[in-house]
């Protein structure tokens, strides 16, 4: 199948969701090809991880529809899951577990075979600098270190589709760096990533498109000179058109 026919790595329609009829996502489309990273920028409660959750399968839409490399996530959601990688914010690991317990743990989830999951850990640990550490409960670890394990276990089965709630925060220069790299990394290789945050440097300086969302809606989509150009604000910073949507919607 060409790329032209092929189906979108995620297509997203009039999908909506309330809290106690709060509305936290009001009517978001989305469509990203392959290879396309993108971010999703908003201040806190803007509706982000209600919409990631919602795309991974973990939250169930009060309607519309969301479907991954042609799967649709609410008829089909453990055949969509395997396609997805999913970092939460505040992501959960098993103190108890070494990194590399935990990722053989992850891989048997996933039915990866012994031998791929074992050069994949074996890749991600090493280049997380968790390799020295590989053995050692999580529970002593750093933040960081601990994210770094998530982060790792989020790809060991090779995901098409990289869902990252806020991937960065708590994360020092250089555990960032070494986080940057590896996701433009996947990207070349054809992954699709979304990834959420509410700071403007990282959706300029990662992202090939960034759609802005204030209270569940979003205002404007695109690379930043297409909204640029869509806001008729040739030099500004991304900065100011972001909080220039954000007042007059408030
Ligand atoms: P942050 O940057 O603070 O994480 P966000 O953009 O990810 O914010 P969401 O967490 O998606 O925003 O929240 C959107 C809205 O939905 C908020 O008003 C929030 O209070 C509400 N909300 C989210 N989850 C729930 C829930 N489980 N029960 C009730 N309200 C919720």
């Amino acid at each position: 199948m060409s790329q032209q026919n092929s189906p979108k790595a995620l297509e997203i329609k009039n999908l909506r969701k309330a809290f106690n009829e709060k509305t936290a996502v009001d009517n978001l489309n989305l469509s990203l090809p392959r290879g396309e990273f993108y971010a999703f920028l908003g201040a806190n409660g803007a509706g982000k991880t209600t919409s990631m959750r919602m795309i991974g399968g973990l939250l169930a839409p009060d309607s519309g529809s969301i479907n991954v490399y042609g799967i649709d996530v609410g008829e089909k959601p453990q055949e969509a899951k395997s396609l997805m990688a999913w970092l939460p914010d505040e992501p959960l690991l098993y103190d108890k577990l070494s990194p590399i317990e935990y990722l053989e743990f992850v891989a048997g989830l996933w039915q990866v075979d012994n031998n791929i999951a074992a050069n994949r850990a074996e890749d991600l640990l090493k280049r997380f600098d968790l390799w020295d550490v590989r053995e050692q409960r999580c529970e002593g670890f750093s933040r960081g270190m601990k994210q770094k394990t998530a982060i790792a276990g989020a790809l060991l089965h090779d995901p098409k589709l990289l869902l990252m709630d806020e991937p960065f925060s708590g994360l020092d220069a250089a555990i960032a760096r070494d986080l940057k790299d590896l996701l433009q990394e996947k990207c070349k290789e054809g992954a699709t990533i979304i990834l959420t945050t509410h700071i403007m440097e990282i959706a300029q300086k990662l992202a090939n498109k960034i759609g802005i969302i204030h209270k569940g809606v979003l205002l404007s989509e695109g690379t930043l000179d297409e909204i640029r150009h869509e806001q008729k604000m040739h030099d500004a910073s991304l900065e100011d058109i972001f909080l220039k949507l954000v007042d007059e919607r408030a």
